[in-house]
């Protein structure tokens, strides 16, 4: 692997009680202001992914877009952006799931993909895994498969890369904090 993990981690910024009371927000906006480490980031995912066998990036709203849209581009493969409730202009399949701090509804253009289309779903962090279950789940409903669920950060406590992989779906993350 060419990433540096402390230098990832190092540019990620805890930020407590946000948005609510007992919540360590993981702030990634250092990482996007180095532009080195933003290269470390984005190329650990490209060299894990370059001879693999997908057809999609599936991206999650909003952070998700950032590196998802980096490693589409790289490795020349359509993005399909997944997107929360009432974003998106076109027809949508939508799924409910619940955050570390609220309920919300995903959403994908109902025409983004097709039957034998394997997805990599892609967010900034896994923490319940709530959001890329229901990506998961909106893949299938199109008849498309999950390849895998990949995410910069990963907080294992809160069960989310489990909860993925009990599901079948392999999960990769660059970092973790507990
Ligand atoms: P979950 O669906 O519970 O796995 O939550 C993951 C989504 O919520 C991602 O899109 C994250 O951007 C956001 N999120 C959840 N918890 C945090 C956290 N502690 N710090 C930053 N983002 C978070």
């Amino acid at each position: 692997m060419i990433y540096d993990e402390i230098s990832i981690k190092s540019l990620i910024r805890p930020v407590p009680d946000f948005p609510r009371p007992g919540v360590i927000f993981r702030d990634i906006t250092p990482l996007f202001q180095s532009p080195r480490i933003l290269r470390l980031v984005a190329d650990s995912f490209i060299q894990r992914y370059v001879e693999t066998d997908f057809s999609h990036i599936g991206a999650m709203d909003a952070r998700g877009f950032l590196i998802g849209s980096i490693i589409a581009y790289e490795l020349n493969k359509p993005l399909i952006l997944f997107r929360k409730q009432g974003k998106l202009p076109a027809d949508v399949l939508s799924e409910g799931y619940q955050t570390e701090y609220g309920e919300a509804l995903l959403e994908v253009h109902s025409d983004s993909l097709c039957e034998g289309d394997k997805v990599l779903i892609f967010d900034d962090l896994i923490a319940t895994g709530g959001t890329l279950m229901a990506a998961a789940r909106l893949v299938r409903r199109m008849g498309a498969s999950v390849f895998e669920a990949a995410a910069i950060i990963d907080l294992p406590e809160l069960g989310g890369s489990q909860r993925l992989e009990d599901a079948g779906i392999p999960t990769f993350s660059l970092t973790a904090f507990s």
